[in-house]
């Protein structure tokens, strides 16, 4: 049985002391409940040490929103994955549409950050997703599948990914994939896996959907067989909504 796992995305969203009472927020309305779900939250870069410190003691996961492939060096405004290690976080977003979008992400910068994260001993969130114009060209199951392999290259394990299926047209669009739309698109991920890695890895493997999750379709999206949870954007920066969605997955 898989865990599901929900995480929020902050973006470029919150200074250092509004993403310390965000994430107190969270904490405290998470409480002392039993939830079955795993929970991360994805401040930017100089919020990350802060917010660290809030969650420091609970379950709640210290989660980057991308790292450079190279240990150190001379690569001006990038972050290695040695340093959001010493900052805490377990896990790293890697190609993300908007880095892919604005930033000359390709599939092959995301599989070098994805194996440097994973070598330094990260877990890794790995998105995927298809433009809209991808969709209406009905290319969309060739666009997800050349991102899985092509991101996966040279990955023996998959043991530390979870894989984000996040359409580029409902993140931030209010636009949201049918409960039946994304789950056909996370069965056909998990086939690609099959066939890459075999029936275990496949049926192991946690892959969120992503794009306008809110505590109202939360439920639904969640309970189709082959989406394991969110990578939540704007509705992670108000700690009822995230929450809600928390529980709708646990
Ligand atoms: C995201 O950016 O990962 C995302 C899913 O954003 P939103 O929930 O705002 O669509």
């Amino acid at each position: 049985m898989r865990k599901k796992i929900v995480v929020g995305n902050w973006k470029m969203n919150k200074t250092v002391a509004e993403g310390r009472e965000l994430a107190s927020a969270i904490i405290e309305q998470l409480g002392e409940d039993v939830i079955d779900c795993e929970v991360g939250i994805a401040p930017a870069y100089p919020v990350l040490g802060e917010v660290g410190k809030v969650i420091e003691n609970g379950d709640v996961r210290l989660v980057a929103q991308n790292c450079h492939y190279e240990d150190d060096g001379a690569y001006t405004g990038e972050v290695s994955t040695r340093m959001l290690d010493s900052l805490g976080c377990s896990y790293i977003i890697v190609g993300h549409s908007e880095r892919r979008q604005y930033f000359g992400e390709t599939n092959r910068t995301v599989n070098l950050r994805l194996k440097k994260a994973l070598a330094e001993g990260m877990q890794v969130i790995m998105c995927i997703g298809e433009t809209l114009e991808e969709r209406e060209g009905g290319i969309t199951e060739s666009i997800v599948t050349s991102q899985v392999r092509e991101g996966l290259a040279d990955i023996d394990d998959l043991s530390g990914v979870v894989l984000a299926y996040e359409p580029v047209w409902a993140i931030g669009t209010g636009k949201t994939a049918t409960p039946e739309q994304a789950d056909a698109v996370h069965a056909s991920i998990r086939a690609t896996i099959r066939d890459m890695y075999g029936e275990a890895a496949a049926k192991e493997l946690r892959i969120q959907y992503g794009g306008s999750v809110k505590p109202s379709n939360a439920v639904e999206l969640f309970s189709m067989p082959n989406i394991d949870g969110g990578l939540i954007g704007g509705a992670s920066l108000k700690a009822d909504d995230f929450v809600a969605i928390v529980r709708a997955a646990g």
